[in-house]
């Protein structure tokens, strides 16, 4: 048995990694690996993927919320549980090509550029309201799913850091640091990788509303439930105009930008140290954020 089937059989062997459900209007969307603290492995953004299409094509749902089971709401991209199946084909979902035998710096960027970049950015633009509901940690990949949501409502424990700086990597995949918080907060954000607490991420106009852990799907629902009273059309234009608005002030290209340094690092990290994440695995990662401060 090679590697790649290794890890085949045991990403099998995890079922319902993302839940789907309609009440009322809102479709939840449950990422549900909660004892790998809901890392994305390929397969839960090909899921996710898959169940936010669904959502738009279902004129019964009206608003879209995005949760995560357990502890946390996202300990970020799959870097080290069984299921991580980095080097297996997903059934791709727009004119791309396979990254899972292809050498160098095009497996990665192929990869990223579909399962992070491009589908974030779909996401982002979906023609329907999306609510993030965030609990505990909400690691680098984790933003990226938090930020493509409108709307973020976080409890009070609940904590945001991009500590991939650390590999000398500037940056999550889906750049939107700049966007999310103003510029000299978002390069301390980087430089320092700290854990920015929910009363400070709402202070900065990153988080929408506080809330706790007893009460955090009660005021997700409520906020659901009122924009679900508004019509389809005027939402879905509305969204479109704001986001409009930010792809004009240069959040898509600059995306772009950014994303190519982004694969500039992995390419620079996989010469100098032979690993894309320059050595770091989810442990050696795990055990460096011990090191944050929480501001
Ligand atoms: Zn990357």
């Amino acid at each position: 048995m090679t590697d790649n089937q290794k890890t085949k059989t045991k990403t099998k062997t995890e079922v319902d990694i993302v839940l789907y459900s309609v009440a009322k209007g809102v479709a939840t969307i449950t990422m549900n690996r909660p004892k790998y603290n809901n890392a994305q492995n390929g397969r839960m953004t090909y899921e996710l993927d898959a169940a936010f299409q669904r959502a738009v094509a279902d004129d019964e749902v009206k608003v879209i919320v995005l949760k995560g089971n357990g502890k946390h709401f996202s300990a970020g991209h799959d870097i080290g549980t069984p299921g991580r199946d980095i080097n297996e084909s997903q059934d791709r979902v727009t004119l791309w090509y396979d990254h899972a035998n292809k050498d160098g710096g095009e497996f990665l960027y192929v990869r990223e550029a579909e399962a992070y970049l491009g589908m974030c950015r779909r996401w982002r633009d979906i023609p329907k309201p999306t609510i993030a509901a965030v609990q505990g940690a909400c690691i680098a990949g984790g933003l990226m799913l938090a930020w493509v949501c409108d709307l973020i409502v976080a409890t009070d424990d609940a904590f945001f850091s991009d500590p991939v700086v650390r590999m000398g990597i500037p940056g999550v995949e889906y750049f939107a640091h700049p966007f999310e918080l103003p510029p000299r907060i978002a390069k301390e954000f980087l430089f320092l990788g700290d854990r920015m607490s929910a009363q400070r991420a709402e202070r900065m106009g990153m988080v929408n509303r506080l809330s706790t852990r007893e009460t955090l799907d009660a005021d997700v629902d409520a906020i659901a439930a009122k924009i679900g009273t508004m019509p389809r059309l005027g939402l879905a234009l509305t969204k479109q105009a704001i986001n409009n608005i930010e792809d004009l002030r240069g959040k898509r290209t600059g995306m772009d930008a950014a994303f190519a340094w982004h694969h500039f690092a992995h390419g620079h990290n996989e010469l100098v140290s032979g690993d894309k994440l320059g050595g770091f695995d989810a442990k050696k990662m795990a055990e460096e954020n011990k090191n944050q401060d929480k501001t």
